[in-house]
C-alpha cells in the first residue's frame, strides 16, 4: 500500500512549482509530477521581459530550471511523469503515474493550458522565431515589423490590437468572411488603421525555415483555390486555448470552456483540491499570474490540511477510527 502523502502537485509549469515551493518550505513534502512537457508553456517562448526580478530578459526554458531548482532545493519530489488517471471522489485522493499508485491528503491541479495550433510542421519549426502564441508575451520582439494573427475570435481581435502598439501593419487572417468575436472587439479591430483582414484564407506553410526565422506565409484561398504569399515577419496564432482538463473531467466542475471552476481563492468544487495557473485562468494567462496563484493553492492547501488535523483532533476517537474519508467541508 503506498504512503499517503501530505499534497499532490501535478503539473511543473510557473504555477505548479511556484506551489510546490511554498509547500516545501511549509514542510508539507509535496510529490510533483511534470507532466509531459516539463516546465510547462514558458519552454516554448523565447526571451521573457515581463517576470518580475529579471531586468535582462530571462529565457523562458532557463526561468523555467531556475524554478524548479528552487522547488527542489526545499524538498520537493519531482517525477517526471505524466499523470495517467486520478481519483478525486475518494480520500485520500488517488493519483496513478508510471502505473503506480500515490495517495494524498491534497492535491493541487496545475495542469496548464495550450495555445491550439494549426498543426503545420513549418509553424513548429518557427516556433519561437517569428511565430507566437501569446502577444503579450513576444509582440514587444516586432516593433515597426509586419506581422499576421490567425483566427477571428476574441482572442485574435484582442491580440491584433495589441500588436498595433509595436507592428507597422497588423494582418488578420481569417478562414471565413464572419468573425466569431463579440461585436466590440470585431469594432475596435476594425476602426484600428494598422490593422487590415484576409478573409477566407488559410495558412498553408509558414515561410523562413531555412533562414530560422518567418520571412512570410504561403497563403490559400478557400473559395477560389487560389495561392498567394503574404511577407510578413511574424506570425501569431490566436485560434484559442485549451485546458489541460481531460484528467479531471466528471469529477471537478469545468466552466463551459473546459477550465476548472475555482471559488474563494483557489479551491475548486472538491474540498481538499485546488486549482492554479492557466488551468483555471483563460483570462490573464501569464507567468506572473500562474505563479502567484500557484502561492495561493499552496497556502489554500496548507490552511486546508491544518483544518483536517485540527478536525480530526477534536472527532471522537470512534469516529476517527471508523472514518471511511469522507468528512464535512
Ligand atoms: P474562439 O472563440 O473559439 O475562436 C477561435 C477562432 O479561431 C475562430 O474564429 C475559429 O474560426 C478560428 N480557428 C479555430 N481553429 C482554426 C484553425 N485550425 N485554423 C484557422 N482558424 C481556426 O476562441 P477564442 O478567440 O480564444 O475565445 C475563447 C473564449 O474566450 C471566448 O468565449 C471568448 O469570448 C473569450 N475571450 C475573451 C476575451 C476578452 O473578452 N477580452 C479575450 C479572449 C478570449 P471559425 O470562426 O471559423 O470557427
Amino acid at each position: 500500500m503506498a504512503d499517503t502523502r501530505q499534497l499532490i502537485i501535478v503539473g511543473s509549469g510557473a504555477a505548479g512549482l511556484a506551489a510546490a515551493i511554498y509547500a516545501a518550505r511549509a514542510d508539507l513534502s509535496p510529490l510533483l509530477f511534470e507532466g509531459r512537457q516539463p516546465g510547462g508553456q514558458l519552454t516554448i517562448t523565447t526571451e521573457v521581459e515581463n517576470y518580475p526580478g529579471f531586468a535582462e530578459a530571462i529565457m523562458g526554458p532557463d526561468l523555467m530550471v531556475r524554478m524548479r531548482a528552487q522547488a527542489a532545493r526545499f524538498g520537493t519530489e519531482i517525477v517526471t511523469a505524466e499523470v495517467e488517471s486520478v481519483n478525486l471522489l475518494v480520500r485520500p485522493f488517488e493519483v496513478v503515474a508510471n502505473s503506480t499508485l500515490h495517495m494524498a491528503q491534497a492535491v493541487i491541479i496545475a495542469t496548464g493550458a495550450e495555445a491550439k495550433l494549426l498543426g503545420l510542421p513549418s509553424e513548429a519549426k518557427l516556433m519561437g522565431h517569428g511565430v507566437s502564441a501569446c502577444a503579450t508575451c513576444d509582440g514587444y520582439f516586432f516593433k515597426n515589423q509586419r506581422v499576421a494573427v490567425v483566427g477571428g475570435g476574441d482572442t485574435a481581435m484582442e491580440e491584433a490590437t495589441f500588436l498595433t502598439k509595436f507592428a507597422s501593419h497588423v494582418t488578420v487572417i481569417h478562414r471565413r468572411e464572419e468573425l466569431r468575436a463579440s461585436k466590440i472587439m470585431q469594432e475596435r479591430a476594425m476602426a484600428n488603421p494598422k490593422i487590415s483582414f484576409l478573409w477566407n484564407v488559410e495558412v498553408d506553410e509558414v515561410l523562413g525555415v531555412e533562414q530560422g526565422k518567418v520571412t512570410g506565409l504561403k497563403l490559400k484561398h478557400l473559395k477560389t483555390g487560389q495561392d498567394s504569399v503574404h511577407e510578413v515577419e511574424g506570425l501569431f496564432i490566436g485560434i484559442g486555448h485549451q485546458p489541460n482538463t481531460k484528467l479531471f473531467r466528471g469529477q471537478i466542475e469545468l466552466d463551459g470552456n473546459g477550465y476548472i471552476r475555482t471559488f474563494n481563492g483557489t479551491r475548486t468544487s472538491v474540498p481538499g483540491v485546488f486549482a492554479a495557473g492557466d488551468v483555471q485562468d483563460s483570462v490573464y494567462r501569464q507567468a506572473v499570474t500562474a505563479a502567484g496563484s500557484g502561492c495561493m493553492a499552496a497556502l489554500d492547501a496548507e490552511r486546508y490540511l491544518e483544518e483536517q488535523k485540527h478536525h480530526a483532533h477534536t472527532l471522537p476517537p470512534a469516529v476517527v477510527a471508523g472514518s471511511s474519508g469522507a468528512r464535512s467541508s
